[in-house]
């Protein structure tokens, strides 16, 4: 800890405490410049690393770098962020705790102590992703479905027991209690964080990265945070930084009120679809103005949740009044209000109405009296519509061609109709609503739209409505606390009348987990081919993501989730067309039973109190009783079962040495996928059903598990077999090499079709390197750290895309796989690639970030070579240090045990030396410039290496360059490439390179032996 940076070592007194923090108005004082016009996220940011300051992990000059943030020199600049705090859910948690547990195996392995292997910042795991919605629309809902979890997840849950016993500084709020970023808003989440240094206690803002991408909902409230990949959270519990470009940071001017009719959910689908017109990728965004003050934490709050679909960083309101009522009202203890407040204050970090208004890269405004009723979908969730036009919008995306987000129906496929096979006889058409949902903590965490969704229910029974028997209604609150100000308000009772019975506390149909359609609908939807709607209060809508069965998803808020379940269609204008009838006949317009900004707010009045969440939360610990009968032994190292489907030991470790290898070039590497814009990760890694049919499929079905107890790829993150043979195994995927939907490719040059986890196998046998080739925006959707993992055990060793989602492509390098971008104005299609050729990257030792690199792509066909500039988004030193030792887990390990002893470095490195010649050849290094200055037309970069290196020294395995250079020798290529550019052929080049580098002869698609990537 820093002693006294920049004099900044200051005392606050509240109340009879006093608190030591590190005054930020030191640093005015020490001449860094006026705060107050910098964001307050960055004034934030500039705090933390003001405390962590000490030359080393953090240096003056990160200090005054953050200081001296100006809309110009934003995205310039690497800092290291030390959040205070890491959240976790199940389906992300459990990966980072099984890869504690082998880290504690690898450290024992290695000589050193496995025991130090522990969060060493507060870690809170809430288990809510699991929870599948199988019961619905009864009063048993809620028990049917805790029980079918657990029966699921037993080996899972008893593990994640474990490491609650085990680990130290980790806290674990058991199934059934609700939703992570809710918990986290209502109980975790403390405003300012204290701990003990020395004798003083210390006072600095709350700041958190979670495993999930929503986990930007805090900021809210005011704490920092958002979402990491799994293996950068594992960093950060290690004690490691997480390092990031200073961002840019955009202003969102709020001002007026919400008119009558519009929710908090209407108000965020506008300000997501403002924001992605804006692009706020990779930025901040801090709202400010005086829509902000008469706002409710909640709504914040909501806004906040959907960062990711707005595609920022975060979006941050401040703390100000509004969060000190919050804290208090949500049961917060008053002394821990206080200090927040006084805290706040004395930082200069208080926001009012009145305060200066920061400077901004960019800024934009919304009134909010212009926010009108909304949907957005049927496959994006920026695709807002308004609810006037929801109708006409529906109609029209039936006949839209399907790459402009339509559906492709012509004809008579249009007029499709099916008639359901069960009691109700009911005849179904397009836009009919088979799932209506009540989910995700977007809304379920305000209570104005779930007080809305009981009051409009209340009005709706009691015209003699309910839901249409097709559809599948879910009621899924985000903590226990929801439950109890429905029932106080006396609103539970009505939604249960209109179908809306509890179905858990957890994510369910937010995360995909919508459980299966009744047969009988789900076979009436495929004999129409229909295109059949959900319709969720969720905040992702993606192909595939809520059901296999439902093609057009719509978000929107409880009260209009609920209204679309009383209609049954999407196909309807609510305008003009009744919901329903009621018992006298009369038709039921929407109007007539939407609620009132007025009865909304008595609702809230009459049932929420700090004693309900206090006593909510007061044993949120404990659980329900199926969680407390687990027991679990506490042990230094978990005993790994090599018989269990849900947790195993990961292969990250089992080869790695003390000592840190050289970067080599990758050789030979064919395309496993050749894929379009918007691969999300859930393309990559899906989270939901897996297939009998499927790779996954197959190994649980050897392994005993029958189809109904496969559970979701989500909820065996823990077995990376299992996982791996998920990788890119989503339905929804299009592969351009097979030019079908499913998780296929074509081996080549076999030209076998085959599912592309076996193609992997194949190609990891023959020692042939992978690559991945895609479009724009690729990873893009929620964090996932499998997307990552699964890539690299396929045996994937770069990808080239044309851009990446911030997350997915540090998590790709903290996986050790690199990450290339096509220049701007290129893509796949402009260089004439069809993912036929075989692939050499020309990186080595000496790879600097954001490095050009170049790619030489050779047809084995035609011969004909592409040499491809490419920027390597390996985008720090910091990442090149962790792709250098393999990726982030290897290179915190090798941090917690030291320096390689002698002994150790020479055990190390003595194997490498004898199947593995490179990693003794500094020269490699020498052959950098070159690749870096000379135009790729001249320089045929691997390809000749693999030529020399193979011809004198055979590897033990063929590169797959190799059998190229038969097809199209080195010479002749580069006189193809150059011909092709008018240039001279550039032999002389070419022989000087092979003469310098014998890298190739430890061919790129081999596993990493010790002490060598
Ligand atoms: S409810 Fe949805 S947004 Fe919230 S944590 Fe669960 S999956 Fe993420």
């Amino acid at each position: 800890m820093a002693a006294n940076p920049f004099s900044s070592r200051s005392h606050l007194k509240v109340g009879k405490r006093t608190f030591t923090y590190f005054a930020l108005p030191a640093l005015e004082k020490a001449g860094l410049g006026t705060l107050s016009r910098l964001p307050y996220s960055i004034r934030v940011l500039l705090e933390q690393a003001l405390r962590n300051h000490d030359d080393y992990v953090v240096s003056t000059k990160d200090v005054e770098n953050i200081a001296a943030w100006g809309p110009k020199t934003a995205g310039q600049v690497e800092i290291p962020f030390l959040p205070g705090r890491v959240v976790l859910q199940d389906f992300t948690g459990v990966p980072c705790v099984v890869d504690l547990a082998a880290m504690r195996a690898a450290m024992q392995r290695l000589g050193g102590d496995a025991a130090k292997i522990n969060p060493l910042v507060p870690c809170d795991l809430v288990i809510d992703h699991s929870v599948q919605v199988d019961a619905f629309a009864t009063s048993t809902a809620e028990q049917e479905n805790l029980k079918l979890e657990f029966e699921r997840n037993g080996e899972r849950y008893e593990f994640l027991k474990w490491g609650q016993q085990s680990l130290t500084n980790f806290r674990v709020v058991p199934p059934g209690m609700g939703i992570v970023h809710q918990v986290n808003l209502e109980y975790l989440a403390s405003g300012v964080l204290t701990k003990q240094d020395g004798k003083d206690t210390l006072a600095y803002p709350d700041t958190v990265v979670g495993t999930d991408s929503h986990t930007t909902m805090i900021n809210g409230l005011g704490v920092l945070g958002w979402g990491v990949g799994g293996i950068e959270a594992e960093a950060v519990m290690l004690g490691q930084p997480t390092y990031m470009l200073l961002p840019e940071v955009v202003g969102m001017e709020l001002s007026g009120t919400l008119p009558e009719g519009a929710t908090a959910t209407d108000l965020v689908l506008t300000v997501t679809q403002l924001l992605r017109k804006h692009g706020v990728v990779n930025k901040f965004v801090e709202f400010y103005g005086t829509g902000v003050a008469s706002m409710s934490l909640a709504d914040r709050a909501t806004i906040a949740n959907m960062a990711p679909e707005y595609g920022a960083t975060m979006g941050f309101f401040p703390v100000d009044a509004e969060t000190c009522r919050f804290l208090q009202k949500s049961g917060r203890d008053a002394e821990q209000v206080a200090l927040v407040e006084a805290y706040y204050k004395a930082q200069g970090l208080f926001w009012t109405p009145d305060a200066p208004v920061p400077e901004f890269s960019s800024t934009l405004k919304l009134d909010l009296a212009t926010v009108v009723p909304s949907l957005a979908g049927p496959k994006r969730p920026q695709d807002r519509v308004p609810l006037t036009a929801m109708q006409k919008e529906f109609r029209t995306g039936l006949s839209k061609d399907v790459k402009d987000r339509g559906f492709g129906l012509f004809g008579d496929q249009l007029m499709a109709k099916a008639t359901i096979a069960d009691d109700s006889k009911a005849v179904i058409a397009h836009g009919a609503v088979v799932i209506a949902a009540i989910t995700s903590c977007t809304n379920t965490s305000n209570p104005s739209v779930m007080l809305g969704a009981g009051l409009l229910a209340k009005k709706a029974a009691a015209r003699g409505l309910s839901r249409k028997p097709w559809v599948k209604t879910s009621l899924a609150p985000g903590s226990r606390v929801v439950t109890d100000y429905l029932q106080k308000a006396g609103l539970m009772q009505a939604l249960e009348q209109v179908g809306f019975h509890v179905v858990g506390y957890g994510c369910t149909t937010c995360i995909g987990n919508s459980g299966p359609l009744p047969a009988a609908i789900s076979q009436a939807i495929k004999d129409g081919n229909l295109v059949a709607s959900a319709v969720l209060s969720g905040n992702r809508n993606f192909e595939g993501r809520v059901n296999p069965d439902v093609k057009a998803n719509y978000l929107a808020s409880p009260p209009l989730v609920v209204a679309y379940a009383l209609a049954g269609t999407v196909d309807i204008d609510l305008d003009k067309e009744p919901l329903g009838f009621d018992d006298d006949g009369k038709p039921v317009f929407l109007r007539e039973i939407w609620p009132t900004q007025q009865e909304i707010a008595d609702a809230i009045a009459s049932s929420m109190s700090p004693e309900a969440f206090r006593k909510q939360y007061g044993t949120v610990d404990q659980g329900p009783p199926p969680w407390r009968k687990i027991t679990a032994k506490k042990s230094a190292l978990f005993a790994f079962d090599g018989g269990s489907t849900y947790i195993q030991e990961p292969p990250f470790f089992t080869t790695m040495g003390r000592a840190v290898g050289t970067i080599a070039p990758i050789l030979g590497a064919r395309a496993l996928a050749v894929l379009g814009d918007s691969v999300t990760t859930d393309h990559i890694s899906p989270a939901g059903n897996i297939k009998k049919d499927s790779p996954a499929g197959r190994y649980l079905l050897e392994h005993g598990v029958q189809p109904a107890d496969f559970n979701q790829y989500g909820a065996r993150r823990g077995n990376d077999r299992v996982m791996t043979r998920g990788t890119f195994a989503n339905i929804r995927l299009r592969n351009f090499l097979v030019q079908q939907e499913g998780g296929l490719t074509k081996h080549l040059p076999s030209n076998e079709t085959m599912a592309i986890y076996d193609a992997s196998m194949k190609y990891q046998q023959e020692g042939t390197p992978l690559c991945v080739l895609a479009g724009k925006e690729y990873g893009t959707g929620s964090s996932r750290d499998w997307a990552a993992k699964g890539t690299f055990l396929l045996g994937v060793k770069f990808v080239l895309a044309e851009s990446y989602e911030r997350i997915h492509r540090s998590n790709l390098v903290g996986m050790g796989v690199l990450p290339l971008e096509f220049l701007p104005g290129q893509t796949r299609d402009s260089l004439g690639l069809s993912g036929h050729e075989v692939f050499d990257v020309a990186i080595d030792d000496t790879v600097q970030p954001r490095q050009q690199l170049t790619v030489t792509a050779i047809h084995p066909e035609t011969g004909k070579v592409t040499t491809i500039q490419t920027q390597c988004r390996i985008d720090t030193p910091v990442e090149v240090d962790y792709y250098r030792n393999g990726g982030i887990l290897q290179t915190v390990l090798r941090k917690l045990l030291g320096p390689a002893k002698p002994v150790a470095t020479k055990a190390a490195k003595a194997p490498v030396a004898k199947t593995t010649p490179a990693a003794k050849a500094k020269p490699v290094a020498k052959a950098k410039p070159e690749a870096k200055t000379t135009p790729a037309a001249k320089k045929p970069t691997a390809k000749p290496v693999a030529k020399k290196a193979v011809a004198k020294k055979p590897a033990p395995k063929k590169p797959v360059a190799k059998q190229a250079a038969k097809k199209a020798a080195p010479a002749k290529k580069g006189k193809v490439a150059a011909k092709a550019k008018g240039k001279p052929a550039p032999k002389p080049v070419a022989k000087k390179a092979v003469a310098k580098k014998p890298v190739a002869k430890k061919p790129a698609g081999k596993p990493a032996k010790k002490g060598k990537r």
